[in-house]
């Protein structure tokens, strides 16, 4: 039991947010990921209020050797994010809030939004972030694995985008870093996944964005593959830096073509 470690008792009277425990009420709900083989027991999650939080964990973790995960949006399907008997620090109950800063352009995001929470702050000013396509990742892992949207042809990836981010490290120090200060941890961390320390702040470059988008989605049969190359190559060669093209390929078997409800769901047969 994590709670008879040394230091446990300390821990609990000077933390500020969650400590769930696998005997608490809310602790199955706790291990929930968006893959279920990502889910792991985790022996102790820790929904951190405060960086203070965060910092308290990592000595408890360093003090008795305990495996420790991260988590933002639970999306990681390699269960990158969970912990088998270990910590889970979760940043996605308090570490949410996102600032707009208009004038300059950018959003100040905490390490555990969601991309719903930074499009429900920025819209409201015209401006919009690159961001994943679909709004319930986490902005944690995919900012620190690249990041692509439908905004990524006209202004590149979501790490193009980053100036600057919070970062705690494992020996529970705390790094400003942008291409001015920490500027190897700023490179380490874009791209880098989530080994180079706790972001609980990134800040990201937002745009203007009109507030109505066209978006269709065509499915075809394998058979048309040729075809589909290319009228996507002609398509290539006449689009603007605007536009958005995600191909993907499924293996349907022999089962019907699914249609996908939306504002244009076509079927070439
Ligand atoms: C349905 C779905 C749609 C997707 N769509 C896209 C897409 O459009 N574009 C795209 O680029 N990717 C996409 N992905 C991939 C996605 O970006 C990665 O799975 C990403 O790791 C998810 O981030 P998360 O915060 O939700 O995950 P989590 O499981 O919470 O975290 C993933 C990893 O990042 C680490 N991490 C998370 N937050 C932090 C933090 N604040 N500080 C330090 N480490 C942290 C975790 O420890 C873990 O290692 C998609 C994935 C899914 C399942």
């Amino acid at each position: 039991m994590l709670t008879d470690l040394p230091d446990f008792a300390l821990l609990q009277s000077e933390f500020q947010g969650d400590l769930v425990l696998p005997s608490d009420e809310g602790y199955e709900k706790s291990l929930k990921r968006w893959a279920s083989t990502a889910q792991k027991k985790a022996g102790l999650v820790a929904f951190v209020k405060v960086e203070e939080d965060i910092i308290a964990i990592l000595r408890f973790v360093r003090k008795n050797s305990l495996d420790l995960a991260v988590k933002c949006g639970g999306h990681s399907v390699s269960g990158a994010s969970s912990s088998e008997g270990g910590v889970v620090i979760d940043l996605s109950r308090y570490f949410k809030t996102v600032t707009v800063d208009e004038k300059a352009r950018v959003a100040h995001v905490g390490g555990g939004a969601t991309w719903r929470d930074v499009d429900l702050a920025t819209f409201p000013h015209g401006l919009a972030s690159v961001a994943g396509t679909v709004s319930h990742t986490g902005v944690g892992g995919l900012i620190l694995g690249g990041g692509y949207g439908y905004l990524a042809g006209e202004h590149g990836l979501v790490i193009d985008n980053l100036v600057g981010a919070r970062v705690i490290s494992a020996d529970g120090e705390m790094h400003n870093c942008s291409e001015e200060e920490n500027q190897d941890l700023f490179w380490a961390i874009r791209g880098g996944g989530g080994n180079f320390g706790i972001v609980t702040s990134f800040s990201l470059t937002i745009h203007p964005q009109i507030p109505q988008v066209f978006i269709a989605d065509l499915h075809f049969p394998g058979e048309k593959v040729e075809e589909f190359s290319v009228a996507v190559k002609q398509w290539l060669e006449l689009s603007t830096k605007k536009e958005m093209l995600f191909v993907f390929l499924e293996d349907r078997g022999t089962g019907p073509v699914r249609h996908v409800p939306g504002p244009l769901s076509l079927s070439i047969e």
